[in-house]
């Protein structure tokens, strides 16, 4: 396993179960897939938890894994810009682990679905050497209102929600200091690593300003923004200054050198804010928008290229130097 990325082997899945299948509107590859449902779009995702792989049984409670596990998978439904119906949770669980423990995990799920107003409806449980918590989810969407990541075109603007890299630094803070867990800056950072905020209303938002493309930056900015340019086959050039790096991460600079925040606002992933391209008439409104209803923050990060020019990170000498995508791969290493 370890001589693919994970990208590589998914692209090879692809391939196997490409080919028409009635019904399928966007098979793998996206952020869900689109089925059609009566005179709707279904929209399919599902996303798996591996103890000492995505989590770390020390570091996070059995009720902040329930509420990330099922968040994580809104967020794909969001970057479809869907809406939530269903959920099925399916859990591999060591012989030692405690019923208070499950009791806890379903208490987080059961919070973070009725956050997101969606039903969770079944499961399964079965033994495992080490735990395992697989979430899938189900949501809907209009005909013409779905948003994938193949649309993106030449002079299309790019841009976030939120800001970046602050789970990243939660998680570096959990591992290396956590002494300064309880500071102001501390709970921020460790707050978007454990209760992560899934973008429904915005990705709404940004499809009814007409955005061409959408993908939630589950893997870091850099990763990321390379898929959403493969599948759309294009280019783009990021401003380095315009990324919006959340401001905690200087505090943790101050307290751990080392730490570099745009390294983390690029590489680090588990943000689950929106990436979205969008006509350049509509940055400004949609901003607004988004503002006004949510209080999330839209930031223009740069322009969508043609595909023969790369992916460029202007930097603030003035001079583009390829982006190199560089994230979270499960199989790196
Ligand atoms: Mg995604």
């Amino acid at each position: 396993m370890s001589r693919l990325s994970e990208d590589e082997l998914i692209q090879a899945i692809r391939k196997l179960l490409s080919g028409q299948a009635p019904g399928v509107v966007v098979g793998p590859g996206d952020d869900a897939a689109l089925v059609e449902m009566g005179d709707r779009l279904g929209v399919l995702s599902t996303d798996m938890l591996v103890e000492g792989v995505d989590f770390e049984l020390g570091l996070t409670s059995p009720h902040d894994l329930g509420y990330k596990a099922l968040a994580v998978n809104v967020s794909d439904l969001a970057a479809m810009a869907a809406s939530p119906r269903f959920a099925l949770v399916a859990l591999g669980l060591p012989k030692d682990v405690e019923p208070s423990w499950v009791v806890e995990l379903y208490g987080g799920l059961r919070e973070a679905a009725d956050e997101y107003a969606l039903s969770i409806v079944g499961g399964d449980l079965s033994s495992a050497s080490q735990i395992v918590l697989s979430v899938t989810v189900t949501g809907e969407v209009s005909n013409r209102g779905a948003v994938t990541r193949a649309g993106a075109g030449p002079g299309d603007r790019l841009c976030v929600t939120g800001a970046l890299g602050a789970a990243a630094g939660g998680l570096t803070l959990a591992r290396e200091r956590p002494r300064d867990a309880s500071t102001a800056w501390g709970r921020d950072l460790l707050l978007a690593l454990n209760r992560p905020v899934a973008r429904v209303g915005e990705g709404q938002t940004l499809a009814q300003f007409g955005a061409t493309a959408m993908i939630d930056l589950s893997d870091g900015l850099s990763l990321d923004l390379a898929r959403m340019c493969r599948e759309s086959g294009v280019g783009a050039r990021v401003v380095s200054a315009s990324i919006p790096i959340h401001p905690a991460l200087a505090e943790l600079a101050r307290a751990l050198p080392g730490v570099e925040p745009l390294r983390l606002a690029m590489e680090g992933g588990e943000d689950f804010e929106l990436l979205a391209t969008l006509p350049e008439e509509s940055v400004a409104p949609a901003a607004a928008t988004l503002g006004e209803r949510f209080g999330t923050r839209l930031t223009d990060l740069g322009e969508i290229l043609q595909a023969g020019e790369g992916i460029l990170l202007a930097g603030s000498d003035g001079r583009d130097r390829p982006l190199e995508p560089r994230g979270w791969d499960h199989f790196a290493g």
